[in-house]
């Protein structure tokens, strides 16, 4: 099998290799035998060449690769110079993956314990970057595009609905969880963006009475409260689907429930392929300190294998995290600890 990895900038370059060493570690009798390719991506990459997402990148992706992980790019917020744009954003357009899923859970035990999963349209809304500056009646002006289109709506609504159904389907196999029910929640503000967010409502709700989703619970809340409801009682929320903006910070606020965004994977998802990536991005503040939590992109190792099909590797990788978590006596700084990127991995590998 063929895996792609793009460690970008910052820690990017710390946890992407430390999610290569769980590949490799993984018991033979997975029989996923990897071979992994190198690929450029980032702002550093912008800096080298002047193209932050080389055409070669995106090529090597779309030919024969089974799966392929993401670290994480550094994006300037000011003094961004000419041509700059962010990869990652570009990426998931490129390969149409329009789905991100983000499941955020705590380890059993836990004091307030949080289970869910966040899906995030991840190819348009405010993130379609059309973005113009220009002088009105009240001086410089800038405005950006918010588009939300059916297509998009119905098809990230039903990848919430298809994920609420394989939860379901591990929940009755067995697996440990506080949820009973399948429920998803409908983020949104259409009460305020009548139409953008009207259509995503309006489709998602459709989506989600089609006959297969007959069992889900569906629910709405509209994004402002969902914050604070998210805070107030993190135990109710299942599945959670949200347009490409509120998605994106709802899974940080989520993250902080759990203790770090060090911890909380990500996957882009299309049709036949899947990048796994840690919500987190690539930490100047920690760089170059071998102190990066590993632990999101473990986990991020284990979502790209179960959407190739590999789900007893990924359980695997997840119950290995669990039981260094649970155990608690590696952890990194984020989580109180004082272990190094590389002793939690060891941690982890032997437990694998
Ligand atoms: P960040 O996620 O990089 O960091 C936020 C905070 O969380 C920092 O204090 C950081 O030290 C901590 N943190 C994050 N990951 C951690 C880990 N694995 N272990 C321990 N601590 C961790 O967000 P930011 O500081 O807002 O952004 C920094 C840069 O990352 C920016 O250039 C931004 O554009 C970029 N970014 C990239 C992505 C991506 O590539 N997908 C996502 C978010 C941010
Ligand atoms: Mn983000």
């Amino acid at each position: 099998m063929a895996a792609r990895l793009i460690p970008g900038d910052g820690i990017g370059r710390e946890v992407i290799p430390a999610g290569r060493r769980i590949l490799e570690a993984l018991p033979s009798s997975f029989k996923l035998n990897f071979s992994f390719v190198n690929l450029e991506a980032g702002f550093g990459t912008f800096q080298d060449t002047g193209v932050a997402l080389p055409d070669k990148t995106v090529e090597t992706l779309k030919k024969e690769c089974d799966g392929a992980l993401f670290g994480a790019v550094s994006s300037p917020t000011k003094n961004i110079p000419k041509g700059y744009s962010s990869p990652i954003v570009a990426l998931r357009k490129r390969l149409d993956l329009y789905a991100n899923v983000r499941p955020v859970k705590t380890v059993a035990g836990a004091h307030s314990p949080v289970d869910l999963v966040i899906v995030r349209e991840n190819t348009e809304d405010l993130y379609v970057k059309q973005e113009e500056t220009f002088m009105g009646p009240k001086g410089k002006t800038a405005r950006a595009i918010k588009e939300i289109t059916e297509y998009a709506s119905l098809n990230i609504a039903r990848m919430a609905g298809d994920i609420a159904l394989r939860r379901q389907r591990v929940r009755d196999a067995g697996g440990d969880s506080i949820h009973k029910q399948p429920l998803v929640t409908i983020t949104h503000k259409s009460n305020v963006l009548s139409q953008t967010d009207g259509l995503f409502r309006e489709s998602a709700r459709t989506a989600l009475s089609e006959e297969k989703y007959q069992s889900i619970n569906v629910e709405e809340q509209i994004v402002d409260s969902m914050f604070y409801k998210l805070y107030l009682k993190p135990s109710h929320y299942d599945v959670v689907v949200a347009p490409n903006l509120y998605g994106d910070l709802l899974s940080d606020a989520a993250a902080a429930l759990v203790g770090s965004l060090g911890l909380v994977p990500s996957a882009n998802v299309g049709k036949d392929f899947a990048i796994g990536e840690p919500c987190h991005g690539s930490a100047p503040d920690i760089e170059g300190k071998g102190i990066a939590n590993p632990i999101a992109t473990i986990r991020s190792v284990g979502l790209m294998l179960e959407f190739m099909g590999e789900e007893k590797a990924a359980a695997k990788i997840y119950s290995a995290v669990d039981a260094n978590l649970e155990e608690g006596k590696l952890l990194s700084p984020d989580l109180g600890g004082n272990a190094k990127t590389d002793e939690v991995v060891e941690d982890i590998i032997k437990r694998l």
